[in-house]
């Protein structure tokens, strides 16, 4: 590009470029929110081999906006979509009537893509396609480019009089709930962790959590986090506040691999999380609670505390609720973690009495950090101080 060309971008268009990896945030940090509504989503259509999520990104009585985001197996963004109604007729708005017109933006928008190297050219029309607003009043598009996903803000100048009105009602992101402001050394804490999920249980697990009040914390499996089946449960499980670790890829016996295959495990597990966990999970369960020197060097290595039990009921070995509840409430105890599985359905059943019962005994039902905060890496905990 010449340095004519360059002159001639408005610096404020200059884009933003997202590394795409395992997912994850779409606007980086420092970057003005995207109007979205994160509570909002949900699973939609899900074409074979994709997951498409709908968020509502603006709403009045006079307009919708609901984005569409499709990813593919690998939970990488493929597109990025909004779709503008009028809720009382159901009309579909054109986005073309938020730009103000008469101005250049349809070349700023080429120059800015022109000014990043490599990136496929497109014009207005797909800048539109994927139309927001952030909640600063400015305009917003993201498009996927080749392995990259592109922000850009469109400051307000850009906007027609209709544009103002939609930014408006854009609607702030929502925020990740923070862990409940519990002090363990005053309530009578109670850590439940849940090993291998998610599963088909698993949503109605949170069910129970969400009747009674409570978190819990689950210790996923990076191949069953990275199924894109699962995405609508983790963004459950995310909205309840609950906390998410790292149980390995798929669940071997780490002392017997070499420390390359175990670094391996956990940090695909941690990438394929990160998308529910802010970055990275806090706490590693090894697979059997099998570990030794060589595993807890890895964990530490990653940041990790290697986090066992005091309480375990065995439900694995149970078809029926009943000894799995009995094994809970015999053995619970202040501070105690509680180690079940939300892959079976006995001990679904059996968490429909723990919790009520354990609430009813005047628990607080806390995720690990509230109980144990975060031990150095490469601890063995397995209860609470
Ligand atoms: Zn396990």
């Amino acid at each position: 590009m010449s340095p004519a060309q360059e002159a001639r971008i408005d610096p404020a268009l200059a884009p933003w470029v997202v590394p795409i990896g395992a997912g994850g945030p779409l606007v980086p940090p420092g970057r003005p929110a995207v109007a979205a509504d994160v509570r909002q989503w949900r699973a939609a259509a899900v074409p074979t081999g994709t997951t498409a999520q709908t968020v509502l990104v603006a709403s009045s009585p006079d307009l919708l906006g609901q984005r569409l985001l499709v990813r593919d197996a690998a939970r990488r963004p493929v597109s990025s979509t909004t779709r503008w109604v009028q809720p009382q007729t159901g009309q579909a708005v054109d986005p073309d009537t938020f730009v103000a017109p008469g101005t250049d933006l349809a070349k700023q928008i080429a120059l800015a893509m022109a000014s990043v190297p490599g990136s496929r050219g497109f014009g207005v029309a797909q800048a539109l396609a994927a139309w927001s607003f952030t909640t600063q009043g400015d305009g917003y598009f993201e498009v996927v480019s080749g392995e990259r996903v592109l922000g850009f803000a469109v400051p307000a100048r850009y906007l027609s009089a209709q544009g103002v009105a939609a930014a408006a009602v854009a609607i702030a992101p929502a925020p990740v709930p923070a862990a409940p402001a519990v002090d363990c050394a005053v309530a009578k804490c109670i850590a439940l962790t849940f090993d291998d999920g998610p599963s088909q249980y698993t949503g109605a697990l949170l069910e129970i959590f969400a009747s009674y009040g409570g978190q819990a914390t689950f210790f996923l499996l990076g191949s069953k986090a990275a199924d894109p089946d699962n995405a609508a449960t983790l963004d459950l499980m995310r909205a309840g506040g609950h906390l998410v670790g790292n149980h390995s890829w798929d669940h071997p016996r780490l002392p017997q691999l070499s420390s390359d295959q175990v670094a391996s495990q956990l940090v695909r597990t941690r990438d394929a999380l990160a998308p529910w966990t802010s970055g990275t999970p806090r706490y590693f369960r090894p697979p059997y609670g099998l570990t030794d020197p060589m595993v807890n060097g890895v964990a530490a290595s990653l940041g990790y505390p290697v986090i066992l039990w005091s309480v375990d009921p065995s439900d694995y070995r149970h078809t029926e609720p009943q000894p799995t509840v009995d094994g809970v409430l015999g053995a619970a105890a202040r501070n105690a973690i509680v180690l079940s599985h939300d892959t079976l359905p006995a001990t679904l059943e059996a968490y429909r009495q723990i919790v009520p019962a354990l609430v009813s005994q005047g628990y607080t039902l806390v995720p690990l950090d509230a109980l144990i905060g975060q031990p150095a890496p490469g601890a063995v905990v397995r209860y609470g101080n």
